[in-house]
């Protein structure tokens, strides 16, 4: 029987693109450009690789956001990921990490699935939650943090490093687990990759597919409120020390006045 993989995958604001919080103090998603979260690459690099490794296996995408979140689909999509979903509703406007999890859940049981793939924390909001929060909701064994991860005989294994030791862990599938960047770097799609991306199946789905109410996610289900967010302040141009002959000491002078020495 395939091994049926699905592998949670976040489109995230460009951190290297100037980021504005919106009037009800979410992050402004329609004003900047965005990207597959460099962590979910990791994820769906190992999905590959199980998949490659097992007699018949499939590979699905499945992210929550905006429109253009499709471009993170995509991204996955050229790396060699089979199909995607995408779920979008303009009710999930603020949904916040519980929120986001019961709609992952509903995705993947409604997709159906043997292992459930994702990043150990997206680039934007770093929580590093919600796969645990998957599980828990899917009643289904977590192993987060893996190093590196495989699966044999209807058991996911995997290496988790700590600071002091390094634990290998399994479970039996169904199951949820997180990968680390120190996983295995991620495959960039060939040309050949995101030309057959285009002719890959995209499901759009809302939250009546999912049979969730709107009151139970967005802003008005979120457990957590911002109550308020300072943007940071502009880069001043900074102070240039022309050297002539004292700038080893003026170096020097700058660093104490500032307590870094
Ligand atoms: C349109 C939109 C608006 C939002 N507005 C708010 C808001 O106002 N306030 C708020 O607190 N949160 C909001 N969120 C949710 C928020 O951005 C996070 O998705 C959520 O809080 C989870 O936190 P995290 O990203 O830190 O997850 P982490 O726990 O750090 O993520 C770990 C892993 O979970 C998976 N994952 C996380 N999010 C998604 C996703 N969206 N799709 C697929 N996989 C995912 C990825 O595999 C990721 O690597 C919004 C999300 C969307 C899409």
């Amino acid at each position: 029987m395939s091994l049926r993989i699905v592998v949670t995958v976040k489109y995230v604001p460009d951190a290297t693109g100037d980021r504005h919080f919106a009037d009800d103090l979410t992050v402004d998603r329609d004003d900047v450009d965005g990207l597959l979260s460099e962590l979910d690459e990791y994820a769906v690099e190992q999905a590959l690789q199980i998949s490659e490794n097992a007699d018949d296996a499939e590979v699905t995408v499945l992210t929550i956001g905006p429109e253009d979140a499709k471009d993170a689909l995509r991204k996955a999509l050229s790396m060699g990921a089979d199909k995607a979903i995408h779920v979008e509703d303009d009710d999930l406007h603020g949904t916040d990490a519980i929120g986001t999890s019961l709609v992952l859940a509903k995705a993947i049981e409604k997709a159906g699935y043997d292992l459930v793939i994702s990043g150990m924390a997206s680039t934007d909001g770093t929580m590093g939650v919600v796969p645990a929060l998957v599980a828990e909701r899917l009643g289904v064994p977590q192993v987060t943090l893996l190093s590196e991860v495989s699966v044999e005989d209807g058991t996911v294994k995997g290496r988790r490093d700590g600071d002091a030791a390094s634990e290998q862990l399994e479970a039996s599938l169904p199951a949820v687990v997180s990968v680390t960047d120190q996983s295995g770097e991620a495959r960039y799609p060939s040309f050949k990759g995101i030309m057959a991306a285009k002719k890959k199946p995209v499901e759009s789905w809302d939250l009546s597919d999912l049979d969730i109410e709107a009151e139970e996610v967005g802003l008005d289900g979120a457990f957590t409120k911002v109550e308020t967010a300072t943007e940071r302040p502009a880069r001043t141009a900074g102070t240039i020390v022309k050297d002539e002959g004292e700038g080893g000491k003026q170096l020097a002078e700058f660093l104490a006045g500032q307590k870094f020495i």
